[in-house]
């Protein structure tokens, strides 16, 4: 039988149509979190990596749901990485942008260390570049902590 969904008016065969039983759902899952959501937005820091942030991540796609009001701060990259899959908790979502970046980042991770003196005995172009890639790991090994320390949290 075709109803009307109690929630959206659309047509449906339920009660409450299946958009907006996954947006109820995401929805209780968000406000178990929207402290810590506030406090990261007064940071200006991202839901995904604490890097500072200057988007807003829709928890839910868009293109589903349309406009609605379950975003989350979040950084160019982590909203870039966070793409259009759905996911049904904001956890899972956070689960899976960490272990996107992970990967994005896995060479860098993996790259040897270098002591100092090793390094002064290198050409000036190659040590520069050394060091820049130890600053760069440094900062993914932060953000990625980051992101293990938000997730144990409802764990
Ligand atoms: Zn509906
Ligand atoms: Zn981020």
């Amino acid at each position: 039988m075709i109803t009307d969904c109690a929630e959206c008016g659309l047509p449906c065969r339920a009660e409450v149509c299946q958009v907006c039983l996954v947006r109820s759902f995401v929805h209780r899952d968000l406000m178990s979190y929207t402290e810590v959501i506030e406090e990261l937005r007064e940071r200006y820091m991202c839901a995904y990596c604490g890097e500072p942030a200057d988007n807003k991540e829709h928890v839910i796609p868009r293109a589903y749901v349309g406009e609605h009001r379950f975003t989350v701060p979040s950084c160019w990259e982590c909203n870039n990485l966070a793409g259009s899959r759905i996911f049904l908790t904001f956890t899972d979502k956070r689960d899976h942008v960490r272990r996107k970046l992970e990967r994005k980042y896995k060479k860098l991770l993996k790259m040897p260390e270098w002591d100092r003196y090793e390094l002064a005995e290198m050409d000036g172009n190659l040590r520069q570049a050394l060091l820049d890639a130890e600053e760069a790991r440094k900062l993914i090994t932060v953000r990625l902590e980051f992101a293990s320390e938000f997730l144990s949290l409802n764990r």
